[in-house]
């Protein structure tokens, strides 16, 4: 569909409600919108007044129906797909709605089209309103289950990731402009940016962006969840605890070790705070053949997980491997529970300790339910005290961008080493170039079909 084209939907949630709004973006939408409305006083060129509420009523054909109906223009530039914009605030019945809409696009005689999901949110980025940052805090907002993510998604709307990354291209553009001069002014003999120079922007800048994309990990992802790894030794109870908690059957259950392969997951909420869940593949540190993948997967979920939720069997003693693993993260973001508590145990706090792991530890056995409350509460508290940082932040990272920011970051590591083993600026120009082409995927500067087809389509019709 052309940007040409005029859309319209029922931008208010489905279902009954005092009040809808129906909206139609694009050249024809004033025209659409007033073949159908009376204004109450009748008065004419009542349609050019723009951000102001004109009471009327809404003619539906056929019966000829009057619906009452208060219109708002927004006039392009100054709407917010930078397009012309018409509202009807109509009264929230979904049947009337539905005839409004279908009576708006026969008339439209094919220049009015029904909105697909996100397509006003993402007109208002093509046609420069926003950046792809606030597109996806705007969807982040439309996702917010709980005050702290909306709070998050609304500073993010402020723009200010976008800025945040624009600064760090910005930089990356400067260096690569100046080893470009550089390039052309070493033919007469003139040194414009010593390498000692380049490598300690690049290593500086390097570092800012290892710390953007550290910063986004303690904290609540962009789809407002903390996500947590369940990890630990085979058959300590690591899918048993996961169904008990999610109170389904998610992951497969079964007496011989080393039965999970992959990442089994469920979602589960406490006081109002997501979690998503996951089973890695029994991680031991010495798995080798087929199970070597699937070690290496669990290991990459443990590095970007927020929270770490060891799970060890109470009943056998701590299995040397089994500890490994969870160092990769500091204590606070690792919550310990000594299951199988309904057998007779052979391990405790104390031998925890005694190995220098100073982690929060619950007792459970995912047999009998017991001690479920208590990870549950657990999990909650990790939130609550601020041990995974959670609150809302001026600039945090969602996932789409973190990634951008690391093969920014990748590339700026090339540049480095390219100049380190005395190639020369010619590849570490090139190696700028994409990095900063990286950073632009994160304000959508560069960004391509399918990326943003992938996000726009993840909003509701209406948006
Ligand atoms: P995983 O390999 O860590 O995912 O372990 P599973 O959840 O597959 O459990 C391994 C075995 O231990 C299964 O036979 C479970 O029924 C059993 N099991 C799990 N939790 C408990 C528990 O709390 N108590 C007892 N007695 N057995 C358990």
């Amino acid at each position: 569909m052309g940007v040409e084209d005029t859309i319209v939907a029922v931008s208010t949630p489905a279902g009954y409600s005092m009040q809808a709004v129906i909206r139609l973006s694009g050249p024809r939408a004033v025209e659409c919108a007033a073949q159908r409305f009376r204004p109450r006083d009748g008065g004419a060129g009542r349609l050019s007044r723009t951000f102001r509420a004109t009471p009327g009523n809404f003619v539906l054909s056929g019966d000829g129906l009057f619906v009452p109906a208060v219109l708002y223009v927004m006039r392009a530039p100054r709407s917010y797909t930078r397009e012309d914009v018409v509202e009807f605030h109509v009264p929230g019945s979904p049947a009337l709605l539905d005839m409004i809409l279908h009576d708006l696009v026969a008339h439209g005689h094919g220049g009015l089209s029904l909105a697909e999901p996100g397509e006003f949110t993402r007109r208002a980025f093509l046609n420069g309103r926003i950046d792809l940052s606030r597109a996806e805090a705007v969807l982040a907002l439309i996702r917010a289950r709980s005050e702290s993510e909306l709070l998050a998604a609304t500073s993010k709307l402020s723009g200010s990731v976008g800025r945040r990354c624009a600064g760090l291209q910005e930089a990356v553009t400067d260096l690569r402009a100046q080893i470009e001069a550089a390039l052309d002014f070493a033919p007469h003999g003139i040194d414009l940016i010593g390498e000692d120079e380049f490598m300690r922007r690049c290593d500086a800048l390097r570092a800012e962006m290892a710390r953007e994309i550290e910063k986004g990990r303690g904290e609540i992802a962009s789809d407002g969840t903390v996500h947590v790894v369940i990890c630990g030794p085979p058959n300590a109870g690591k899918s048993s605890l996961l169904n008990k908690l999610a109170g389904a059957e998610k992951a497969i259950v079964h007496a011989q070790a080393g039965t999970t392969r992959d990442a089994v997951s469920a979602e589960i909420e406490v006081g109002g705070i997501f979690f998503r869940l996951s089973d890695t593949a029994g991680l031991t540190e010495h798995a080798a053949g087929p199970d070597a993948e699937a070690v290496r997967r669990a290991r990459e979920h443990i590095c970007s997980c927020q929270l770490l939720l060891v799970v060890l069997d109470g009943s056998v003693p701590l299995p040397e491997e089994a500890v490994v693993a969870p160092r990769l993260l500091p204590a606070e973001r690792v919550l310990c529970v000594i299951n199988k508590c309904d057998l007779p145990q052979l391990l405790d706090e104390e031998t925890l300790d005694a190995r220098g792991f100073a982690w929060e530890t619950l007792h459970t056995s995912a047999l009998t339910g017991e001690g479920m409350d208590g990870v549950r509460e657990a999990l909650g508290r990790t939130v609550t005290e601020g041990r995974l940082d959670a609150s809302a932040s001026d600039c945090l990272f969602n996932a789409r961008q973190r990634n951008a920011i690391a093969r920014s970051l990748e590339e700026m590591g090339r540049a480095a080493g390219a100049v380190g083993a005395g190639l020369g600026y010619e590849f570490a120009a090139l190696d700028l170039r994409e990095a900063a082409e990286a950073l632009g995927e994160v304000t959508g500067e560069v960004t391509s079909q399918d990326v943003l087809d992938r996000i726009f389509s993840q909003f509701c019709i209406g948006k």
